[in-house]
């Protein structure tokens, strides 16, 4: 879409007049500054609470007073099942088969445990690749994972790195590395959409080498589920999993979920580590001696749901279906390019976007790389009500995120970045 952006309130105005997506910022609970909504920016790391979580959690509370342990069956959504009501909304999120995806647990706990499953690794198959530079607590996990079978992290985990002097990662350097490590490689592990960078991976040309190798594949989403399109049935991935507290607005530390290809998820020998809440439905209140997995996703649960911390999950998914996952993608591209477009206009301070400029490449994030005055910039942003997020040592990150960023947040951005002197 050739964008012809302006540098102008009055043109931010007439867009946020003509965004379909405008009212949906309605639902949401902005901070204030001195009496104001702020321009919130900061999606990515936490969402907005929607509105109609008091009135949720409210009614979750009343129903256990009310019911006490009837309410499993008796709640208005009965807890027995809860987490049943999340599976259709996250399988169109997510591009998957209902039966493909769980809310359970929370992002590096899954990560643990689909590992569990995915990465079994024998003497002649044990290595792990992934980017260099991922989450921390990627990294912890998959170093404790390869430490745990006996394996050097320094020999088992391959890290692809972007080359010397740039910021990102080559598509074919990962291809490479993926064929060079060949019939050593177990499992390819990768962030989808980098934290820092806001680089989003073509997911499904690595799981299609990962596979050719005969390694399975596996996403984290945090970055990228409720941000960018995504087909995991159709792109063959294994396993993946998220967090539902950035894009997704469901609170902090809100329930995460899952994915697992139906060819293991209907497969009870691919081994898990087993609970309760994973055993068929039908027998999970005899109490019997035998773990019979139920099929898909839900099979990988382990304890039972964590109402009270998926009830913001339920209104904030509510939110996503009715803007559409294909409406907000739309809206994104073009925000995030009319923010790129005017950060482009701000010549005189010395920094770079190091985000991928092709949209296919990126979700909503762009990072912005400081040589100098990069805190200077930041502090006038949070002095005048808008909320973006400091990387150490020199990166803002920003998120106009679809839901409920506006153009004219944006340009009020802008407006005071041209305020900071050289
Ligand atoms: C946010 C984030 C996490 C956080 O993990 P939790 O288990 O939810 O605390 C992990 N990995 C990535 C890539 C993230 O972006």
């Amino acid at each position: 879409m050739p964008a012809v952006y302006e540098a102008t309130l009055d043109y931010a105005r007439s867009q946020d007049q003509v965004d379909t997506l405008f009212p949906f910022r309605e639902r949401f609970l902005f901070p204030q500054h001195n009496d104001e909504d702020v321009r919130y920016f900061c999606g990515n790391s936490l969402g907005l609470q929607p509105k109609s979580v008091e009135y949720l959690m409210t009614r979750e509370l009343r129903d256990w007073a009310r019911y006490g342990v009837e309410g499993h069956f008796r709640a208005g959504y009965p807890w027995f099942s809860y987490h049943h009501f999340f599976t259709e909304r996250l399988a169109k999120l997510v591009g998957a088969q209902k039966d493909e995806v769980v809310a359970m647990n929370a992002l590096t706990v899954n990560l643990h445990l689909l590992m569990l499953s995915f990465y079994r690794p024998t003497p002649g198959r044990y290595k792990i690749l992934m980017e260099a530079g991922a989450f921390p607590s990627d990294q912890y996990a998959i170093e404790t994972q390869v430490r745990m079978y006996g394996y050097d992290p320094a020999d088992a985990i391959v890290e692809i790195a972007p080359r010397e002097g740039a910021h990102l990662i080559e598509h074919e350097d990962i291809l490479k590395g993926i064929a060079d490590s060949g019939e050593t490689l177990a499992l390819v592990m990768i962030g989808g959409v980098n934290y820092y960078t806001g680089q989003f991976f073509d997911l499904a040309g690595i799981t299609a080498a990962a596979h050719a190798v005969g390694a399975y594949c596996g996403f984290d989403l945090a970055h990228a589920v409720g941000n960018v399109s995504l087909s995991l049935h159709d792109w063959d991935v294994d396993f993946a999993c998220w967090c539902s507290y950035k894009y997704l607005n469901s609170g902090p530390g809100g329930v995460g979920g899952a994915f697992v290809h139906q060819r293991h998820g209907n497969d009870p020998a691919m081994f898990r580590l087993a609970g309760w809440w994973g055993n068929g439905e039908e027998n999970r209140f005899k109490m019997q001696k035998g773990f019979h997995p139920q099929p898909g996703a839900a099979g990988w649960q382990m304890s039972n749901a964590p109402v009270f911390n998926m009830v913001a999950h339920n209104a904030a998914l509510d939110i996503f279906d009715k803007a559409g996952m294909d409406a907000l993608r739309r809206k994104s591209v073009h925000l995030t390019g009319y923010m790129e477009y005017l950060l482009r206009q701000v010549a005189h301070l010395d920094f770079e976007v190091i985000t991928p400029t092709d949209p296919e490449r990126r979700g909503c994030q762009l990072s912005l790389l400081f040589g100098a005055n990069g805190r200077q910039v930041f502090d006038t942003l949070t002095e005048n009500g808008v909320v973006a997020d400091w990387r150490e040592p020199n990166v803002i990150r920003i998120a106009p995120v679809p839901l409920y960023n506006t153009y004219e947040d944006c340009y009020r951005l802008y407006e005071l970045m041209v305020s900071v002197e050289e």
